[in-house]
């Protein structure tokens, strides 16, 4: 299974990513997580990354796609993937799609008011990049990583102001996104959650339901 994860900021995409990876004994690549390893490895392609990372700049697509095809060569044959946080553009998508098919689009439907709630309330650990929640998602100590002991933040984006910016970013961003696996004749498998205290679980059984009748899982 080669799967793309799309959802908002805030809709749970790494939580859904990571069930479906236990379940199912797929790779989750998170460009993210990917850019956080290499920054560590000491190796040329690392050094570029940590280059654009430190001055604060995006890494270039042609930097992304290296970085991208480095990682899917290490990924045993027949073993699947969900890429989580790329593609972002329709160049990307286009990219990517020259490199592998695409079996299945993975979409989380969650209203912006959810988003708004859990975004605000969110704390991340500011060493390996763990994700907690002072309502749902509570870490055993408070402010500190369950993981690693590292200390939790509050990113300074997570007020309502620019969640909603950011939101409306989102849906510009990836609606051409969208339109252009359609086109293409991907299946899309949509999860949808109605209400704040929507646990992980039935979410993650829509999707395995629809990717079991797709015959992918
Ligand atoms: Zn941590």
């Amino acid at each position: 299974m080669k799967a793309i994860i799309f959802g908002a900021p805030g809709a749970g995409k790494g939580t859904y990513a990571s069930r479906l990876q236990a379940k199912l004994g797929v790779d989750v690549i998170a460009m993210g997580d990917i850019f956080r390893e290499l920054i560590k490895e000491d190796s040329e392609l690392g050094r570029k990354v940590k280059g654009y990372v430190e001055k604060g700049v995006l890494v270039p697509d042609d930097v992304v796609v290296e970085v991208l095809k480095q990682h899917l060569s290490k990924i045993s044959k027949g073993k699947g993937f969900i890429l989580d946080g790329y593609p972002r553009t329709l160049d990307q998508a286009k990219t990517l799609d020259a490199i592998t098919k695409i079996d299945v689009i993975l979409l989380l439907n969650v209203p912006d008011w959810i988003i708004i709630e859990r975004l605000s309330t969110r704390r991340i650990c500011r060493n390996c990049g763990t994700v907690y929640n002072t309502r749902f998602l509570k870490p055993k100590v408070e402010g500190v990583c369950d993981k690693c002991g590292g200390p939790l933040y509050q990113r300074s984006d997570d007020t309502i102001e620019v969640i909603k910016k950011r939101l409306s970013v989102y849906q510009e961003q990836t609606k051409p996104l969208l339109e252009f696996y359609k086109k293409k004749q991907i299946p899309f498998i949509v999860s949808n959650a109605t209400a704040l205290e929507t646990p992980p679980e039935p979410m993650v059984e829509q999707l395995l339901a629809g990717l079991k009748q797709l015959k992918l899982a």
